[in-house]
């Protein structure tokens, strides 16, 4: 593991954050999650996409021929870390440009490539990614959504949950069921799909912090051009899996919830029974603990990054970074909201500092399902990371349309 940049990777630090410097202010607080999604923040999101592409930091990992930079995966996690102190829209765009273009790249045609990764890149166009369904969400082989050929067309019905930003997405990566006579990871077909074709309709799910962020989509006899297919006829579920592994670096990054500086902060200002909260041993110990739990995190990420270095992929190790994160972001959030108490609810949506304390608690528990919940990313490291024996999947090569 090596915890310091090399000669040419600082270089590029330096430049990175020089084109930052002249072209945003620093952070001066961290940013709130619960406008990550907001559809208000889409402008902002991008025109700062816009601002990037224009510099060469649109993505920096894509193909050149492409419209990316064309550079090594430690570009991309220099860029991001310095891109975090500054105040621009992070996130807003993540899905599409993290996830699900970087799929069409590897399973798109030249022509799908050509029509729609620049225009991604460049800010014009917003994505979504129509994975889970109400049958289909950790075992998402199980989705139900159908897709019948009909000559130079596929013909869609079904339904997908949890869609974050389909409210302004202008396309989204369908996994839908073309073949239910196959097994179930074999029936599969991945598309694009038009989100303001006819037949697609977008209802918003509240969720419990007020927002509403994630979407059920419908689909009514949605036709897809046959060229929008994305991968061959019965291969979805292997361009889900590219997909899936782009999901699950990203979401292993950190979330960035809490911070063992947020809860010295918070609890320097708090009092318990009329004394300062930090004379009290426990809360003391709390923040320790926290930095220690942080700290370890940070070697992990360490190590992920020096595998990036050295040209290689960070392993299922990712798996252990994202389920202590969750988990961790979620402890300090609930400790912070607990020392705050009520005036938390009150100054959310205010500019008083304490804003982020609620909805931080609120946005905890999503950290811990999305991008793979803590009981499969406890399957993954069993199986993958420690060799234990797998999960029973009796399922596996029986017909689908016979379970
Ligand atoms: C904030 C947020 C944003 C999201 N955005 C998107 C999006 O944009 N696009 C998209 O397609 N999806 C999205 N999702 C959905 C997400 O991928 C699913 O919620 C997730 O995969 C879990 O699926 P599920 O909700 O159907 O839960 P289920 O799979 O029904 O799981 C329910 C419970 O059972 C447990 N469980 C399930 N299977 C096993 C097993 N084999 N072993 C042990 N325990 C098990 C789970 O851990 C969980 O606790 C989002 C979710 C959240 C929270």
């Amino acid at each position: 593991m090596d915890f310091s940049d090399s000669p040419e990777e600082r270089v590029y630090r330096e430049k990175v954050h020089a084109w930052l410097s002249a072209n945003a202010s620093p952070a001066v607080a961290e940013q709130d999650l619960s406008v990550v999604a907001d559809a208000d923040n889409v402008p902002r999101a991008k025109e700062w996409q816009a601002r990037k592409w224009a510099a060469g930091y649109a993505a920096l990992t894509i193909a050149k021929e492409y419209g990316g930079g064309g550079e090594a995966p430690i570009k991309q996690v220099i860029y991001e870390q310095e891109e975090a102190k500054f105040d621009v829209a992070r996130g807003t765009l993540d899905i599409g440009l993290g996830i699900c273009i970087p799929t069409v790249v590897v399973w798109g045609s030249d022509a799908q490539r050509d029509r729609y990764v620049k225009k991604a890149l460049s800010g014009e166009e917003v994505w979504c990614q129509l994975f889970s369904e109400p049958s289909g969400g950790s075992d998402l082989a199980a989705l139900r959504t159908r897709a019948v050929r009909d000559g130079e067309r596929w013909i869609v019905n079904g339904q997908k949950v949890w869609t974050s930003g389909a409210h302004f997405a202008d396309y989204g990566l369908l996994l839908a069921r073309t073949d239910p006579a196959a097994p179930k990871h074999k029936g599969i077909t991945a598309f694009i799909v038009n989100m303001k074709a006819a037949g697609v309709e977008v209802r918003p799910i509240r969720t419990m912090a007020g927002s509403a962020e994630f979407n059920e989509v419908f689909f009514s006899d949605v036709s897809i051009p046959d060229s929008d297919r994305l991968g061959p006829p019965g291969q979805g579920w292997q361009v889900g899996l590219s997909t899936l592994m782009h999901e699950r670096m990203k979401a292993g990054k950190g979330f960035g919830l809490a911070g063992w500086k947020k809860m010295l902060d918070i609890a320097r200002n708090a009092r318990i029974d009329g004394a300062p909260a930090l004379k009290d041993s426990r809360v003391r110990e709390r923040i320790a603990d926290n930095w220690a739990q942080e700290q370890a995190l940070r070697l992990l990420s360490f190590r992920a990054q020096t595998a990036l270095s050295q040209g290689g992929i960070p392993g299922p190790e990712q798996s252990i970074s994202k389920l202590v994160d969750g988990t961790l972001a979620q402890q300090a959030a609930a400790f912070m909201l607990d020392l705050v108490g009520e005036p938390a609810v009150y100054a959310a949506g205010s500019d008083s500092p304490l804003r982020s304390v609620y909805s931080s608690w609120m946005w905890a528990a999503a950290t811990r399902i999305a991008g793979g919940s803590d009981e499969i990313l406890r399957n993954v490291i069993a199986e993958r990371v420690l060799g234990l024996p797998t999960d029973a999947r009796p399922d596996k090569n029986t017909p689908f349309n016979e379970l």
